[in-house]
């Protein structure tokens, strides 16, 4: 196998990341990357996050995701948005103590996801976990 980074799967007109908000929020959708191939859309206004099914609003953060369904048979699949909260929540909720095995189940999922941003940002800055 010769050296490298292995060529993209996809083709040139695809992108990897459809991401909404005011900013990159994430580093891979930072322009510079250019293999994430990273496109900003419109904030899909009014439309159910993927996770919590609050419906995205007007200067909300986030980017689509596939929802799958439809079982074996007749499967289906469809592009949804997601708040940039949401994905920390499923990313790493669980290491950041936002997740039902931690006690946090009480919790909506829109403010459990915000939950997670927050201490992912204390992450960060060396503040998180507490001491
Ligand atoms: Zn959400
Ligand atoms: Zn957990």
């Amino acid at each position: 196998m010769p050296p490298g980074r292995p060529k993209p799967l996809i083709g040139e007109d695809l992108h990897v990341v459809h991401w909404f908000g005011a900013a990159p929020w994430g580093p891979a959708l930072e322009p510079k990357y250019e293999h994430v191939r990273a496109a900003r859309i419109p904030v899909p206004v009014g439309q159910p996050c993927y996770t919590c099914r609050e419906p995205i609003e007007e200067g909300d953060d986030g980017e689509m995701v596939v929802a799958l369904g439809g079982g074996m048979e007749a499967p289906t699949a469809q592009s949804m948005p997601q708040h940039r909260e949401c994905s920390i929540l499923r990313v790493v909720g669980h290491e950041l103590g936002v997740c039902g095995c931690t006690g946090y189940e009480g919790l909506a999922l829109r403010e459990a996801g915000i939950e997670a941003a927050r201490r992912l940002e204390l992450h960060r800055v060396g503040q998180w976990p507490p001491r």
